[in-house]
């Protein structure tokens, strides 16, 4: 059961004052626990590299970490990544992982973006 429908759940069983937002009352309100707060990204922020083997395949990954903690800016950066590697890729909890070892190709390409590129 998602956050959202038991939300609704809880909304629409009633009893006690229901928070206007989430749904969820005031006493237990979940709006701040949401969405994780939302840093302003740096002119210049630092992303670390590491390369791992993922899973029991073996198959190596190129970790992008220690960005700021933004979703939105994470993601269009893992788009952008994934386009200029040529390689498949996700966010995992504010990291991005691409297929493959791109170490060299994406130090170039976070330099260009203005990145502090580590490790
Ligand atoms: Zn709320």
């Amino acid at each position: 059961m998602s956050g959202r429908d038991n939300a609704r759940l809880v909304y629409s069983t009633g009893g006690g004052e229901a928070c206007q937002v989430c749904g969820w009352p005031k006493s237990n309100c979940q709006c701040s626990k949401k969405s994780a707060p939302q840093d302003a990204v740096p002119n210049r922020p630092v992303a670390k590299l590491r390369v791992e083997k993922a899973g029991r395949g073996g198959k190596t990954v190129t970790v992008v970490y220690d960005l700021p903690r933004n979703d939105l800016f994470v993601k269009e950066l893992c788009l952008d990544l994934k386009k200029s590697c040529g390689t498949g890729g996700a966010v995992k909890d504010g990291t991005i992982e691409l297929q493959g070892d791109h170490r060299e190709r994406l130090r170039e390409c976070l330099t260009k973006k203005f990145f502090l590129v580590k490790g």
